[in-house]
């Protein structure tokens, strides 16, 4: 049975790790991602033509992914977790660092088989796993210390943020490309158009910074936006909230942004009343706000409307 069969089965893969199926000894020989076939020679060989509906834009250039596992400065012995391989020009790169392992999360099923090359050079450091990224908890796949490096399906980047943001504790830090509006968003401050309820959830839970931008025509086929990378790593001290009412509140707030807060939190029931507790001005804005403020606004809410148990996760995913 070839080996990629058995790979398949990894796919519940909270096993991944446990099951002993990947030798977590680290490589004596550094990995050179040179050194196996050029990826576009994959591509041709296994007919792996880019299917949109996967949002699958490929970084052929070894160059380009090395620069992006680089830039998440892996500490020694961590294991690095990909969401999306493809044909493995990441996951290569991933391979040359510090890593001590790489599993590499992929849905298409056509890139298991043609990613068995990389299997068998990297000695046992790479483990991959058929599923659906939006579907498997990252934790279960390996052990800490752990961190999630990924050319992400821009289809489904935002939901998996949020769930990885929802636990960011369990990572040394999340490493990923998003188109850029997306990007620019994630880090957006206070006053700018960018800001909004993605920006004030990502930065309630993470650091975030950008790391550097790439134009189309680093991917094949080329999409129609640019690309950014970021790198989040867990916040030390943030504020108490309950995921659930900031939800909430930043959604009454920046559904109608350009309406003062005393009209726009009317839907929440006690607009005057959450202002004035959380010393808000009723005639401030969504955009005005920082994410101290929606904390404050989001506990003062919850304490009106407890839950029977707190929300630690999302519900859904904010534009
Ligand atoms: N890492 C490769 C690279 O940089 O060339 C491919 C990146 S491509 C933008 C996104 C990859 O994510 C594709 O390989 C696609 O098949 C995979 N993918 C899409 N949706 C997925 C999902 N829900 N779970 C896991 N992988 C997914």
């Amino acid at each position: 049975m070839p080996s990629w069969v058995n790979c398949r089965l990894v796919k519940r893969a909270g096993d991944a790790y446990k099951s002993g199926m990947t030798d977590p000894t680290p490589a004596s020989v550094p990995f050179d991602p040179h050194a196996l076939p050029p990826l576009r020679d994959v591509i041709a060989r296994f007919g792996l033509e880019a299917r949109k509906s996967l949002g699958q834009n490929f970084l052929l250039d070894l160059n380009l992914t090395g620069r992006i596992a680089r830039s998440a400065n892996l500490p020694a012995g961590t294991t690095a977790i990909e969401v999306g391989p493809g044909p493995g020009g990441l996951t290569r790169a991933l391979l040359a660092t510090n890593a001590v392992k790489v599993v590499a999360i992929e849905r298409d099923r056509r890139f298991i088989e043609a990613l068995q090359d990389v299997v068998q050079a990297s000695q046992g450091r790479l483990s991959i796993v058929e599923a659906d990224a939006l579907t498997v908890d990252p934790e279960d796949l390996a052990p800490a210390p752990r961190a999630i490096v990924a050319n992400l399906p821009y289809n489904v980047a935002t939901p998996l943020l949020l769930g990885w943001l929802a636990r960011i504790d369990a990572y040394v830090s999340l490493t990923l490309m998003f188109q850029k509006e997306v990007a620019d968003r994630l880090v957006a401050k206070p006053g700018s158009k960018a800001y909004g309820r993605l920006s004030v959830i990502t930065q309630w839970r993470s650091d975030a910074r950008v790391l550097f931008n790439l134009p189309p025509r680093a991917f094949t086929p080329p999409p129609k936006v640019e690309s950014t990378v970021v790198h989040l790593t867990a916040r030390a001290d943030p504020e108490s909230a309950d995921w659930r009412a900031l939800e909430q509140v930043t959604a009454a707030a920046f559904g109608q942004r350009r309406k003062m807060l005393r009209q726009s939190l009317k839907s929440l029931g006690s607009a005057e009343a959450l202002l004035e507790e959380t010393g808000i001005a009723p005639t401030a804005r969504a955009e005005e706000i920082d994410v101290a403020g929606f904390a404050a606004l989001a506990r003062a809410f919850r304490a009106r409307h407890p839950l029977e148990a707190p929300s630690a996760g999302p519900a859904e995913t904010p534009a």
